[in-house]
């Protein structure tokens, strides 16, 4: 499958937007998105309108793991299509980017009721699904939308406040990828300061996306599921 190359109309780096992924993961991820459509892996299964599975380009380079689906999200099927998804449309758009070039998901697939936080059995119940999706789209950077995402997908218990925008590589699916925490959306909405932290870390995007991951070293231990890795409680979720 061919790359598409964009050029970045900001900082007028050249990037690829589009990973060489193999055209059968694309067909994996929708028959993936048919197979989950039913899931009733944890409790969230019964409050839900719908799974909502994610959605963007099958071949993102760049993905987006947020917290859990919303009221509208939950309606609508889709993620971030509330206020939290137009600051990060509008974040995309600062970088030359819309949403159709990324993909965007959540840790947990379904609208945890009265949107409280999702519960660790919960999002250990979604975290198969999360790693499929991962391992089919092979995005380059993962860009993880607040505390939930961000020590999900580390597996460390550092807060988002302490990590926010600094560049992580680690391996998952036999992959390189790079984690990128970012603060939530829906945390700048009403926050002038952390917003412009957000468009900072936003800003260095293009350029982490042109950068090339280091080759996998032998035996370097792969990031593993957060299950059956370290206690959901041991990384400061709960
Ligand atoms: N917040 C999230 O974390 N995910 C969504 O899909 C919407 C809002």
């Amino acid at each position: 499958m061919a790359s598409t190359d964009s050029l970045h109309p900001q900082v007028g780096v050249i990037f690829a937007t589009v990973s060489a992924v193999p055209v059968e993961h694309v067909d994996e991820l929708q028959a993936y998105a048919d197979a989950v459509a039913g899931c009733a892996r944890c409790r969230l299964a019964q409050g839900r309108t719908q799974v909502v599975f994610g959605a963007g380009n099958p071949q993102a380079e760049l993905m987006f793991v947020g917290e859990a689906p919303g009221f509208h999200e939950d309606k609508q099927g889709l993620p971030f299509v509330g206020q939290a998804g137009k600051l990060l449309e509008k974040l995309l758009a600062g970088i030359g980017m819309t949403r159709a070039e990324v993909y965007i998901t959540n840790t947990v697939m379904c609208r945890p009721p009265g949107n409280r936080d999702p519960q660790p059995d919960e999002l250990e119940a979604c975290e198969p699904h999360l790693f499929r999706k991962i391992e089919l789209i092979e995005p380059k950077i993962i860009a993880t939308l607040g505390n939930f995402a961000t020590k999900l997908l580390s597996g460390r218990p550092l807060g988002i406040t302490k990590v926010h925008g600094q560049e992580q590589e680690t391996t998952l699916g036999g992959r390189k990828v790079m984690l990128y925490p970012l603060y939530h959306p829906a945390a700048a909405l009403y926050t002038p300061a952390m917003l412009k932290i957000l468009e900072s870390d936003f800003a260095r995007l293009p350029e982490l996306l042109g950068r090339s991951l280091a080759p996998i070293a032998e035996a370097e231990p792969e990031l593993t599921l957060v299950g059956s890795r370290t206690p959901a409680e041991q990384l400061g979720l709960f």
